[in-house]
């Protein structure tokens, strides 16, 4: 018998474009090489120009929709919008965090309440609100969530700081909804994946050091690529992975089994 992924007929939502190196765009081209037809958000106006760019290389155009994720109305207009042009939803991948560069470094001690709401809000809160408004589009049929996290969540990884905390409570909401949404089959998943470059990544300092530490110390001796996430996100996505959910898995090239 022959696996195959084919996601034609199906309709999925992206969250967390920024531009070719976000973890997200490499989603959105594997599951689009799948066959689904895609919804893709960017933040704000200052990133569409770049979305509008990357749109067209996919196979199916897709259903552009600016989304700030931490404005509750605009969210309810995205899923509007996608219940009007796709009427269901089988995935929804939520590749969205953010954190003031003040709270990624120095001490945590120090981290105020305004800096601290803001990264649990953009990273963690938000699966809620978005799973929330996809659920009645996907408990038809079933669906799949994928979310993306970081060691950070269990280990120490100093400048991750409050992004850490974002982390742990988002891995949290995985598994609580998971449970919550287990007996209308809808999975929800995160990708633990090691460091990338992107957008989001350059904020971190000592960001290159860390990539250097992964490869050396890795049981693969390499880093990760974008494309090893994204087809680990099309295979949780996919009927492949029906038995899977409340899960964190690791694309890390081992590293997180590492003890020294
Ligand atoms: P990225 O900068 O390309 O993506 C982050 C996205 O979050 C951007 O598209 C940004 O617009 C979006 N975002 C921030 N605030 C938002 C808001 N209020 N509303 C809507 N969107 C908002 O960087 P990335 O590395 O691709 O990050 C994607 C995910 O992967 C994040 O959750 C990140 O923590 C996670 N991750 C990244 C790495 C890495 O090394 N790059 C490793 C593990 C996990």
């Amino acid at each position: 018998m022959a696996y195959t992924i084919d996601l034609t007929g199906k309709k999925g939502i992206v969250f967390g474009v920024a531009n070719h190196r976000s973890i997200a765009w490499a989603i959105a081209q594997a599951l689009d090489e799948a066959g689904m037809q895609l919804a893709i958000t960017y933040q704000n106006d200052r990133l569409k120009e770049n979305v509008v760019k990357l749109a067209p290389t996919l196979h199916q155009p897709p259903l552009l929709l600016q989304c700030d994720v931490t404005d509750e109305a605009n969210v309810q207009q995205t899923f509007s919008s996608v219940r009007e042009q796709f009427g269901e939803l089988a995935t929804l991948v939520h590749s969205v965090a953010f954190a003031n560069r003040d709270d990624i470094s120095g001490e945590f001690l120090k981290t105020g309440w305004d800096g601290y709401r803001l990264a649990l809000q953009v990273s963690a809160y938000s699966l809620l609100p978005l799973v929330r408004h996809a659920t009645p589009l996907m408990e038809a049929k079933g669906g799949s969530v994928v979310a993306m996290t970081f060691q950070a969540s269990t280990r120490v990884f100093p400048g991750y700081n409050v992004m850490g905390t974002a982390k742990a409570a988002l891995e949290h909401e995985v598994r609580q909804l998971a449970y919550e949404l287990g007996p209308k089959n809808i999975r929800l998943n995160a990708i633990s994946a090691g460091p990338l470059d992107t957008l989001a990544a350059r904020g971190i300092h000592g960001f290159v050091d860390m990539k250097k530490e992964h490869a050396d110390r890795a049981p693969l001796r390499r880093n990760i690529t974008h494309r090893e996430v994204a087809t680990t996100a099309l295979f949780l996505a996919s009927d492949l992975a029906s038995g899977v959910t409340g899960e964190i898995v690791h694309v890390d090239a081992g590293y997180s089994v590492m003890g020294m």
